[in-house]
């Protein structure tokens, strides 16, 4: 096969170990960068360009979009879908997801546990808002944050009173989130891969830290999940539409919550926490979904 890996640098360690996967089992991959793909969008020829040149003969695309580059990036993925290549999580799916709002309305009519979550942008009542979540301790997130960067714990009704008002002043999106104090700044990241769960890893954030993100020098270890939180993130991913994604839970009283499903998990921390070959699962789902009269059918965008 050959693969395009859709990747802004290819010395990022997720990056590396697919292409060393993939030329493992002897297909070719080359890493494109998205911001510099071009594209034509005529009537039944459409058409990337990239340095100069179309780029022709791919039979798969594995996006790695990241966050600051959503829009510009699932266009490409889309129009690699337009020319009929298989793409490992669709344009539509990774969309759906980097959408909090999107995402947890989505969850939520499903009935997939998440923490009690209220959305705003410009709310003319900042304490109906923060009562609707159940008071403080509540969590204040910036809903395109990533890494932890823009999620502000608050003890207090007033101290969640000043972010809101902080973070309306900004003009952004934002969501109120129940606090999940029993979770003690721990969650639990599963990879999944098609239908299944092949790795998960607990993070613990560092002391006097609640955000576990590794990101913020959370450490990560092994851990066994229960079946009920295999499934939760297994349904998670399926109802995003992803074929790959990155579930990330949290143990709560009333069960496992999703905090966020990721459309493009980093594969380092966990393939050497969990000591499973992600990229080469990753790469043997590819084979599996390109085989001859396995294409998916062309969506709508
Ligand atoms: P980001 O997209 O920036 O990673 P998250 O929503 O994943 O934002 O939050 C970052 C971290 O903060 C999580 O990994 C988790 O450890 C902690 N956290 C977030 N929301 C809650 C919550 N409602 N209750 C407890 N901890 C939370
Ligand atoms: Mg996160």
């Amino acid at each position: 096969m050959k693969i395009a890996i859709l990747s802004r640098n290819r010395r990022l360690y997720s990056t590396r170990r697919l292409v060393e996967a993939a030329t493992a089992r002897g297909h070719e991959a080359k890493v494109i960068d998205v911001l510099r793909c071009y594209m034509n969008i005529a009537p039944h020829h459409p058409e990337i360009h990239y340095r100069g040149k179309k780029l022709e003969g791919f039979d798969a695309v594995i996006p790695r979009i990241g966050a600051s580059v959503t829009f510009y990036g699932t266009a490409v993925v889309r129009q690699f879908e337009m020319m009929g290549v298989y793409t490992l999580n669709e344009s539509v799916a990774i969309t759906r997801s980097r959408d909090k709002l999107r995402a947890h309305q989505l969850l939520a009519r499903e009935g997939i546990g998440m923490p009690v979550t209220g959305f705003a942008h410009a709310p003319d009542d900042t304490a109906d808002l923060i009562n609707l979540v159940g008071g403080a301790p509540c969590v204040v997130k910036l809903t395109q944050g990533t890494q932890g960067r823009g999620v502000v714990m608050c003890e207090t009704d007033k101290a969640a009173e000043s972010v809101i008002d902080a973070f309306r002043g900004l003009d952004a999106y934002f969501l109120v989130q129940e606090f999940v104090e029993e979770a003690r700044g721990a969650d639990i990241r599963c990879l999944v891969i098609g239908d299944r769960v092949v790795a998960s890893m607990m993070r613990q954030a560092r002391i006097g830290e609640f955000r576990s993100n590794l990101h913020r020098g959370g450490a990560a270890s092994k851990v066994r999940i229960t079946p009920q939180e295999r499934s939760t993130a297994t349904r998670a991913a399926r109802l995003m539409g992803l074929s790959v994604a990155g579930v990330d839970i949290l143990r709560s009283k009333n069960g496992p919550v999703v905090m966020e499903v990721n459309s493009s998990p980093g594969l380092a921390g966990i393939e050497s926490t969990a000591g499973v070959d992600i990229a080469g699962r990753i790469i043997e789902l590819l084979e599996k979904n390109t085989r001859p009269g396995r294409r998916r059918p062309r969506r709508r965008a």
